[in-house]
């Protein structure tokens, strides 16, 4: 079987090197050549990533599921996982709004919004969102890519399976060795990553230049310093004392996925990634192939501190003052909004909307963050992505699993 070129630099560092290349090339080119020549060899990394991420995650949590014979087991994995999806999410949105209320993004900023127009989203009902969990026709979810209804339809699957017992055994093996194919492909298509970074922030410098980010660089500040102070003051104090593994191992072992989400701004783009980061951290496979894509749907901690965030901002560019009320209507929606949040670039941008409509706020100022939504996509994007991970290795920890399944690099081979 071909192996994949060993190289002399490690593949984080080679990542690390197409970052700063790809910074000093779009300095120095327009943004129609970046677009025309670079980016493409950037979304070609986008469309490799995602690519296996169908196959992968089906064939993971079938497996996975099919390994767990205890059923309430998976009920309490799966509710530890919201939980902790939620609480983070919360936690993410106040943190948006008190570090935004100190900054004050938007105050001095006299833009003009005339002839900006915005779109609005309503807020899908509830039941339905709920209702659509469950796919009418899977192999429409898998061509459609619907995380969600994959979930479903493989955990039933793999339960089922699970009840074949011996019977069901060369299904199970199947799914198993299909996981590891997909895991091997995963690393394959990983070797591209330092070009397509580099492509990508070539493409983002070259087209945001300093003259557009300036007059917006307190909402970039606000934006980075609320996040930065999420995983100084909630992440590493959980991976210190829950997760109970040394800091410096976690922030090299989520650096991949970190890296991908925070150059293609997809958590969609990044999961495959996640998922074996979370495995070479410790987590098992049933709880990072159930929590990684599950919160890669609902989980978007970077796009609820940006919630907050930009709820300070528009408000206060529109010369409004938000009561507490309306601040705890921010955290409702916030959370609400990022859940409903896809895993691709500027879909909470357009979320957003959601929460300016229900504290009264124009639309239109969307408009004006959209100038600068990239830069704030990368660091809500990467948040979102190590969210996930955290998770699935917090609940790993509470299970008493955690590095009790060692991740195998290597499929085996024959
Ligand atoms: N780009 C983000 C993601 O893929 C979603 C967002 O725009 O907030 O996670």
């Amino acid at each position: 079987m071909a192996k994949t070129k060993s190289s002399m630099m490690g593949l984080p560092m080679q990542m690390l090197i197409g970052l700063a290349l790809g910074i000093v090339v779009g300095m120095f080119v327009d943004s129609s050549f970046a677009n025309t020549y670079i980016k493409p060899f950037g979304d070609l990394f986008i469309r490799l990533i995602r690519m296996v991420v169908v196959p992968l995650v089906f064939a993971t949590l079938v497996a996975g599921a099919a390994g767990i014979s205890d059923v309430g087991k998976l009920g309490r994995v799966a509710i530890k996982t919201l939980v902790i999806f939620l609480l983070t999410s919360a936690v993410s949105v106040i943190f948006g709004l008190v570090i935004a209320k100190m900054i004050d993004p938007g105050i001095g900023i006299t833009l003009s919004t005339e002839g900006l127009k915005a779109a609005q989203v309503n807020a899908p009902s509830f039941v339905k969102t709920l209702l659509e969990i469950v796919p009418i026709n899977p192999m429409e979810a898998f061509a459609k890519g619907s995380i969600l209804q994959i979930i479903f339809f493989a955990i039933l699957f793999g339960f089922c399976l699970n009840y074949m017992g011996e019977k069901g055994k060369p299904v199970y093996h199947f799914f198993d060795i299909v996981g590891n194919i997909m895991i091997r492909m995963t690393l394959v298509v990983m070797n591209y990553a330092p070009i397509g970074v580099f492509a990508l922030m070539a493409a983002v410098v070259a087209q945001h230049g300093l003259a557009v980010l300036l007059p917006l660089m307190k909402l970039i500040i606000a934006s980075f310093i609320a996040t930065a102070l999420l995983v100084i003051v909630i992440y590493i104090p959980l991976v210190m004392f829950v997760i109970r593994i040394p800091v410096s191992t976690y922030f090299k072992g989520i650096f991949e996925p970190w890296l991908i989400a925070f150059t293609t701004c997809s958590s969609a783009a990044a999961m495959a990634a996640n998922l074996l980061a979370s495995r070479r951290l410790g987590a098992t496979n049933s709880i990072a192939s159930f929590a990684v894509p599950l919160g890669n749907t609902i989980n978007m901690n970077g796009t609820a501190v940006y919630m907050g965030v930009t709820a300070v901002f528009a408000a206060q560019i529109y010369g409004i003052d938000l009561s507490i009320g309306d601040q705890v209507i921010v955290v409702l929606t916030g959370v609400l909004a990022a859940v409903g949040t896809a895993g691709v670039p500027g879909a909470g941008l357009i979320m957003s909307t959601l929460v300016f409509t229900q504290i009264g706020l124009p639309l239109e100022v969307i408009a004006l963050i959209a100038g600068v939504d990239r830069i704030l996509d990368m660091i809500r994007t990467s948040i979102n992505v190590v969210g996930d991970s955290t998770t699935a290795l917090i609940v790993s920890r509470m299970e008493g699993e955690l590095g009790s399944e060692p991740f195998e690099e290597e499929a085996p081979k024959a």
